[in-house]
């Protein structure tokens, strides 16, 4: 008997008109699909029809799941692995099985989709031949700093995945690790009504989202300019050395606007960095 073949199956990040005419068909054909959350995907299935039994496999039971998985294959049933949004296995469940499944030789099809890193690259308008997907940052606020340090001289693209509970606190880290002046992007809800693209310097974003609540809420994916684009475009400056400089040949006030011009910085920051030198 031959052994049945696992499907990998993408399926929409918000809008749910984003799934494919293959991803339909290979989703009734198989004998099981096996979903993150079968109540998250049981709307998509029915708004396309599709009947096929579902089970779940999500992060708190791949590894216990994963020989009777390989057995079904064995027996030569078809499966396929759909996650709550976009690709499995991207910052989803369903590594421990693919990875098995290849070891084995087995068959994999990817059936392509969504994936909300990709969606928002492609509209970023930030480099796109290297990126590095850093995934979600740690939760901990020291080991997030720590980890973010690791990434602050990468030269690609960062992307990163984000939740509505710790936004504010991983774009204020960004702007403590990689610079106020680092380009960035938020893209927001994706597909989804509230769909929403911040486009800024990490200084200029953090104070949209933190005066507007709304900013604040959905699904997020944050792009960091690399270290070497940055330099491309604009030449990494000290601060602090600028405005040393500066105050010993002009007014306080002239200082920090002549600063702000040349730097891009907010005035206010720029005024509390010039106020303590100035008081040194
Ligand atoms: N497998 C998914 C993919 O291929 O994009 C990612 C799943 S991960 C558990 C969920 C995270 O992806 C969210 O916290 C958010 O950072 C990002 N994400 C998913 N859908 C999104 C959307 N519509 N808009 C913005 N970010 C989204």
């Amino acid at each position: 008997m031959s052994k049945g073949v696992l499907y990998v199956v993408a399926t929409p990040i918000g809008n749910l008109d984003d799934f494919s005419q293959r991803a339909v068909d290979t989703l009734k054909r198989v004998d099981c699909i096996y979903a993150e959350d079968t109540r998250h995907t049981k709307p998509l299935l029915m708004q396309y029809g599709i009947n096929t039994p579902m089970r779940s496999l999500h992060q708190y039971n791949e590894q216990s799941q994963l020989e009777t998985l390989l057995n079904a294959l064995d027996a030569g049933q078809s499966i396929a692995l759909v996650s709550d949004a976009g690709t499995p296995l991207i910052s989803d469940p369903g590594f421990p099985l693919v990875r098995e499944v290849t070891k084995r030789d087995g068959r994999i099809i990817p059936v392509p989709g969504a994936s909300a890193l990709i969606c928002a690259l492609s509209v970023a308008g930030l480099p796109t031949d290297r990126f590095v997907f850093a995934g979600f940052p740690p939760r901990n606020t020291a080991q997030r700093q720590s980890w973010m340090q690791t990434l602050a001289r990468q030269e690609s693209t960062l992307i990163f995945y984000e939740s509505c509970h710790r936004v504010v606190d991983s774009l204020s880290d960004m702007l403590l690790v990689f610079g106020p002046t680092r380009e960035g992007v938020i893209a927001r809800e994706l597909t989804k009504l509230h769909e929403t693209f911040l486009r800024g310097s990490l200084e200029l974003l953090i104070e949209r989202v933190q005066e507007d609540a709304n900013q604040r809420k959905g699904e997020f994916v944050i792009l960091i300019a690399g270290a070497a684009c940055q330099s491309e475009q604009r030449v990494e400056v000290d601060v602090e050395q600028m405005l040393i400089t500066l105050l010993a040949e002009l007014p306080l006030k002239q200082a920090v606007a002549l600063a702000s011009k040349m730097t891009g910085m907010k005035k206010n920051n720029l005024y509390k960095q010039a106020l303590k030198i100035s008081q040194a």
